[in-house]
């Protein structure tokens, strides 16, 4: 067992089976966190849980679900006891010009991307309103901070979690829990990976064109690596960014100032 800084604390990831949520959970257990990971399919909560330092569940929640969620936590306070981190990093996007875009997608993306996370914090919250350290954490994007075209669905969702990220932090101001989102440009994972394959399908570009369309937006002229979103997420979970609450922090090249 790890005696890192968050040896006791028990931290909450949504979506840990791959991407930026199997990142943060490794690092957060590197730390001596346990964590709890929440996905809809298990097979892959378990094999980030093989990657794990430490001590882990893999419960299958899926966020949009009420019930679902209720019963996630339940399972997760059995084992690990009261929450004291959540990372809502569950989220989808799906590109489409607005008059193309179906009352379905638009539905879907605000269920997962907002109202799951909002199921998740009212969770969460019966722990650290009472707690004496707490860390709501949520995945935004730059699609939080500006409008990007064709997706429509997705930056209406993000930009609701940073308002959402923002109302919760006033609220919890006097308490030991600070609310705040990480807004990444584009970062190397599967999410990156279905963007640059809807391009190359539906503009006839190569793969390359079509990573070098992505990057360009990223004054670095890089992607963001998933392990540099979770050192943000363990910055924010250390005691001494107990002063930090509200904040919308961008991980994106100097993209949105
Ligand atoms: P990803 O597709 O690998 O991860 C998303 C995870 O969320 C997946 O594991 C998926 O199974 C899970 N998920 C989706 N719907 C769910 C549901 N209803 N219930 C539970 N889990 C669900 O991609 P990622 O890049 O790691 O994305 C993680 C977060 O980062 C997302 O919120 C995404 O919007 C955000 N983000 C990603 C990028 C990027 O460029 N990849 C940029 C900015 C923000």
């Amino acid at each position: 067992m790890s005696k890192g800084f968050l040896s006791g604390r028990h931290a909450v990831v949504t979506g840990a089976g791959s991407g930026i949520g199997r990142a943060i959970a490794i690092a957060f257990a590197a730390e001596g966190a346990a964590v709890s990971l929440f996905g809809r399919r298990v097979e892959t909560l378990e094999a980030t849980r093989g990657a794990l330092a430490g001590d882990a569940l893999a419960v299958a929640v899926d966020v949009t679900d009420e019930a679902a969620v209720r019963a996630g936590f339940a399972a997760a306070r059995k084992r690990f006891g009261p929450v004291a981190i959540l990372v809502n990093n569950a989220g989808m996007a799906e590109s489409a010009p607005l008059h193309r875009t179906s009352l379905e997608t638009w539905q879907k993306t605000l269920d997962v991307n907002l109202t799951g996370s909002f199921l998740c914090m009212r969770e969460a919250l019966e722990d650290l309103r009472a707690g004496d350290y707490g860390r709501i954490i949520n995945i935004a994007s730059t699609a939080g901070r500006k409008g990007f075209a064709y997706v429509g669905a997705y930056c209406a969702s993000k930009h609701g979690l940073i308002g959402l990220t923002r109302s919760l932090a006033a609220e919890l101001a006097g308490t030991a829990t600070t609310v705040n989102a990480i807004c990444p440009g584009y970062v190397e994972t599967d999410m990156t990976r279905r963007s640059l394959g809807n391009i190359v399908a539906t503009t006839g570009r190569t793969a390359e064109e079509a990573l070098d369309s992505l990057v360009a937006g990223n004054p670095q002229g890089r992607l963001v690596q998933p392990e540099e979103i979770a050192a943000a997420a363990l910055w924010l979970a250390g005691m001494r960014a107990g002063g930090v609450t509200g904040q919308a922090l961008m991980i994106d090249g100097g993209e949105v100032t």
